[in-house]
């Protein structure tokens, strides 16, 4: 393919990319809530729309890449009642919920960063969006599209979908939920039917996080953030939203739905909010729903310590990278020890290519062409662009990387003697390979530093098991030994109820 068609979820089918005022593009990605650890669905869409972000500005795009910080208003249940996820998780942990914000923020940039993601050019927060938020209930209620109950506002969604198509985006037929039993509901919620949406709500009294609004103190509902603060820095209809599937009902849904309620009055901004939504799949564990109920919600940070009694072992975060991108992005991806082991040798296979690569010498050998590496090495870069032109599709980008690394090992060893293809043909495919590796997939040599890092700390688990064993069969001389060796050598032993810690004295 020349160009880049991307599928859009609004009209589920593959379109043509034409952005609305090219070479600008404005890129919105929902973000985190940030009240927990980043897991492997966080990265898998931090990565996805990392290289559309990373192929768009390649691609010569000036793009506004903005990605939301949740930090208010989303509620344990998601039906609009119970606690704030952020709240609940600062009364366990006995912390300012802005503390539990800040804390986990610092946590997933971390991540993101050890797996090589370019930062968005806006972090924008919710709690920092207030007046724009209660601007927007304002808007909404004006144009008729949502009511006020008890010191909360909802959005009506009969009302809207009168005018309006309520589940467009997702598909649902909503004229089968308008007709359920509106009866059954009565006196359980304030809500008028299920399908409504809190855009506010009134803060109970225990209620921390609380601002003054029209309507009384109280916090904005999970989904206006969204829409005001893409309207804020990319305008009312702008290029690509992207996130996960699981956000594509109700939280995508009810933005829309928001986006063209605020825009009614002036048709040429309506336009769903946004004229591509990109939606990545999800990762399951042995074909399972992940989940922290189901125990097999393994943590980055886990991931990379090999700290989970579901791991075998730490994977360094860009085997987790690479892993992601061997699958596309809306396939499901499904995780195990044995998939992600597999990665980790494909992902070291790769790099020891690009090192061979990097040494080769192609410079004043005799050339005795090669038709089949020629044509091999000639194509790459136009396949490799194909292949990303199709929906990004990382997958078969990282198969064509391999179908070349045959022809780089031949060329490495026959250095000296003849080299099968021509010179210039060669040094473009180098730079070829060095731009999809790097700049496409974001990928990075494993570092020789790294892998020492990785080795000292199997040797160390190994001997402070041998010293483990030794006080247990009352070996002192031994245990004493091990301990002032390491002494000797600036590493410090330090035993504690989970088990002996080691680290360099300074
Ligand atoms: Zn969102």
């Amino acid at each position: 393919m020349d160009k880049l068609s991307v599928y859009n979820s609004l009209t589920r089918k593959k379109e043509l990319f034409e952005p609305l005022n090219p070479p600008f593009v404005g890129m919105y990605v929902c973000g985190p809530t940030v009240y927990g650890n980043a897991h492997l669905g966080h990265a898998r869409s931090a990565i996805t729309f990392d290289i559309v972000y990373r192929y768009l500005l390649d691609q010569g795009y000036k793009v506004r890449y903005v990605r939301n910080i949740t930090d208010v208003g989303h509620l344990v249940n998601d039906a609009d009642e119970g606690e704030s996820k952020v709240e609940k998780q600062a009364r366990l942990e006995q912390l300012e919920p802005m503390e539990v914000a800040q804390r986990y923020y610092n946590a997933y940039t971390r991540d993101m960063d050890a797996m090589n993601l370019l930062r968005p050019g806006i972090e924008p927060r919710a709690t920092g969006h207030i007046p724009e938020q209660i601007e927007a209930v304002q808007k909404i209620l004006e144009h008729g599209f949502a009511y006020e109950v008890n010191g909360s506002v909802y959005f009506d969604v009969p009302k809207y979908h009168e005018k309006f198509q309520y589940g467009k985006l997702s598909g649902r037929d909503l004229e089968q939920i308008l007709a359920g039993s509106r009866s059954d509901l009565e006196g359980l919620s304030e809500k008028r039917h299920p399908a409504d949406f809190a855009l506010w709500k009134k803060a109970s009294p225990n209620h921390i996080m609380r601002w003054n609004s029209p309507w009384g103190e109280g916090f904005p509902g999970w989904h206006i953030e969204c829409t005001v603060m893409s309207t804020k820095y990319l305008g009312p209809k702008y290029d690509i939203h992207g996130g996960g599937m699981d956000l594509l009902f109700p939280h995508h849904e009810a933005e829309i739905a928001q986006s063209n309620a605020c825009n009614c009055h002036q048709p040429e901004n309506m336009q769903d909010e946004a004229k591509y939504w990109l939606h990545n799949n999800m990762i399951t564990y042995e074909g399972q729903k992940m989940g922290k109920s189901l125990g097999n919600a393994i943590s980055l940070e886990e991931f990379f310590s090999g700290n989970h009694p579901l791991l075998a072992q730490a994977y360094s975060p860009l085997v987790i990278r690479f892993f992601i991108l061997q699958a596309h992005y809306r396939s499901t991806l499904d995780f195990s020890n044995t998939a992600l082991q597999a990665s980790e040798k494909a992902y070291k296979r790769l790099n020891e290519g690009l090192k061979r690569l990097d040494g080769i010498q192609p410079e004043g050998k005799v050339v005795a062409v090669n038709e089949a590496f020629e044509q091999n090495l000639r194509t790459f870069l136009d396949d490799c662009r194909a292949y990303m032109n199709d929906d990004f599709n990382t997958a078969r980008v990282i198969a064509r990387m391999f179908d070349a690394l045959p022809v780089v090992n031949q060329l490495y060893k026959a250095q000296g003697k003849t080299f099968a293809v021509e010179q210039e043909t060669f040094r473009q495919f180098r730079q070829a390979f060095h731009k999809v590796f790097y700049d496409w997939l974001g990928l990075k040599a494993e570092t020789e530093e790294g892998q020492q890092h990785e080795v000292i700390d199997g040797l160390m688990k190994i001997i402070i098991d041998i010293r483990a064993e030794a006080r247990k069969a009352k070996n002192w001389a031994l245990s004493d030994k091990i301990r002032d060796e390491l002494s000797a050598l600036n590493i410090k032993l330090e035993d504690t109820p989970n088990g002996t810690d080691w680290y360099y004295e300074k």
